[in-house]
């Protein structure tokens, strides 16, 4: 067992321009440990006017801040500085997000590892990244530049809260812009222990603000304010949505990542046990609180009976509990409404005509009295075009259906308004591949369970979103090309001939 020695603050304030300063009006919200319901800390609650202040800051550490224009050896030097420094207080991060998110030790790490490298991705792939010459008629020369796009506010969600800030920051500090993070009210604490380091690496005052508070109140100002020239969401389709419509009125620039109900599909000629080992931890992995979980599996009819057996008997092996328990698989969920909402939709698939085949409920047990828990949850018997097969969950819920053949497969596993994730189990490349083919969604796992590392896009089809991040093209997204055409002919042009 871990022990928790991590020191957090009494309260945390809003990050505006290099200061820490409690919102316009004094108001602060609580945030919690979802594995126990203790009150962590107080968060300062922004107001518009806090926005305000915020996106001033941003935008003039980029009008006339030195970090836009600095060269990216020197910007990669800072990215480097705060990875070194992240690995310094690797143990303050893992235990401040375990925490305040109630996901496991394990997984924590295993993220902030991941967010560490983000940074050393970013600082490699910014010195390699710029414009070209293009082929032009003789007597011109054209070349590109990359710029930094300007202001960016940059709003995430709460499964991940450290590695989805690192996905943020780290391409957005390594083009040159400047940013105003909004995390999630569940988790803020993370983000601004990532921004006490971003500082002590060198980032200057006012290119990186952290705004806390309401989403629904703060956020649409945000995403509507004239000097926001790019957002970048991570979070549900429905709000996701709602940012795309208010940034259209000052043509910002959006990205967004969104929500999935990615399908992970087993032929009969799979690894039986790797396809099992793996589907378990595509689903059930954060809890299930994945954007990518594989909540929706297809299996072969001649080994659904065998798949399910194997599947619920190493379900059973999960063990769920204290999150700072190192041999814990699943941790808590973020919310007594978010277990709610879980448990809403498990007796949703049982109208449906679904059977609950393992779980469906809270876990039992003293351990589980306080906070919010609820079982790794299996549910067949039921058909893709039902809600529970359609709607993202996002918890320890899968469904699965069973298929004859891969033309079947492949249109099922389409049939959704999603697109972010996708597995395939076969020993068979070519099928493999011509199901990598045939799917319509952002990344596609052959025989894997992993779905991201620094360097692979990430990012959906469909209602999934759009833009990528973790890649090369992700600097493309944080930039504006621009096109320099110079004449370079001995004769002057007169193409009026006046
Ligand atoms: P959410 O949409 O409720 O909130 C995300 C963020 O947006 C929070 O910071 C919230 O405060 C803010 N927000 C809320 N309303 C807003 C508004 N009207 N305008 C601007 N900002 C607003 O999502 P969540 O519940 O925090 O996260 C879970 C969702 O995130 C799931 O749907 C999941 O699939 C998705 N997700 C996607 C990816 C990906 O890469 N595609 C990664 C992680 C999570």
């Amino acid at each position: 067992m871990l022990v928790k020695t991590v020191g957090l603050k009494e309260k945390y304030q809003l990050l505006i321009n290099g200061e820490y300063t409690d919102s316009s009006n004094e108001q602060f919200f609580e945030t919690h440990n979802p594995a126990t319901g203790d009150v962590l800390a107080r968060v300062a609650k922004a107001t518009k006017e806090d926005v305000d202040r915020a996106v001033a800051a941003a935008k003039a550490a980029f009008d006339h801040g030195k970090w836009p224009k600095l060269t990216p050896l020197r910007r990669a030097r800072v990215l480097n500085k705060i990875a070194e420094i992240m690995r310094e207080r690797f143990n303050e991060l893992v235990e401040a997000e375990v925490l305040n998110s109630g996901k496991t030790v394990a997984a924590a790490k295993g993220q902030i590892s991941q967010a560490i490298e983000d940074f050393e991705f970013y600082a490699g792939a910014i010195t390699t990244f710029g414009g070209r010459t293009n082929s032009v008629p003789n007597g011109f020369l054209n070349y590109t530049l990359k710029e930094p796009v300007g202001v960016c506010a940059q709003i995430i969600p709460w499964n991940y809260p450290l590695m989805m800030a690192a996905w943020k920051l780290a391409p957005a500090l390594a083009a040159g812009c400047t940013i105003v993070l909004k995390p999630a009210s569940y988790t803020p604490i993370t983000a601004f222990i990532l921004a006490d380091i971003c500082h002590e690496a060198g980032v200057p005052a006012g290119v990186l603000n952290v705004i806390t508070g309401s989403g629904s109140e703060i956020g649409p100002y945000l995403t509507e304010h004239p000097n926001v020239d790019k957002v970048a969401f991570t979070g549900e389709t429905e709000t996701g949505k709602d940012i795309m419509s208010r940034a259209s009125d000052t043509l910002k620039r959006v990205t967004l990542e969104l929500g999935g109900k990615s399908p992970s599909i087993i032929f009969d000629d799979c690894d039986l046990d790797a396809a099992v080992t793996g589907s378990i931890f595509g689903i059930f992995y954060n809890t299930g609180q994945s954007c990518e979980a594989r909540s929706r599996i297809f299996v072969h009819e001649n080994i659904y009976d065998e798949f399910i057996a194997k599947f619920i008997e190493k379900a059973k092996k999960l063990k769920v509990g204290d999150p700072f328990n190192k041999e814990t698989h699943m941790g808590a969920l973020i919310s007594k409404s978010h277990e709610e909402t879980v448990d809403s939709y498990v007796k949703l698939a049982i109208e449906e005509g679904g059977t609950v085949l393992y779980g469906g409920k809270r876990p039992e047990g003293q351990e589980f009295e306080n906070g919010y828990w609820y079982m790794p949850t299996i549910i067949g018997n039921i058909t893709n075009k039902m809600r529970i097969a359609q709607e993202e969950v996002f918890g320890p819920v899968v469904v699965v259906m069973k298929f004859s053949d891969e033309a079947e497969v492949l249109e099922h596993a389409n049939d959704s308004i999603f697109g972010l994730g996708s597995a395939v189990w076969t020993k068979d490349n070519g099928k493999a591949h011509r199901i990598a083919a045939g799917i319509r969604a952002g990344i596609v796992m052959i025989n894997s369970p992993i779905s991201a590392f620094p360097g692979t896009p990430f990012g959906g089809y469909k209602q999934s979103g759009f833009g990528r991040e973790l890649s090369i093209e992700t600097l493309d997204l944080y930039s504006e090309t621009k096109s320099v055409i110079s004449y370079i002919g001995a004769k002057p042009l007169n193409i009026f001939g006046i």
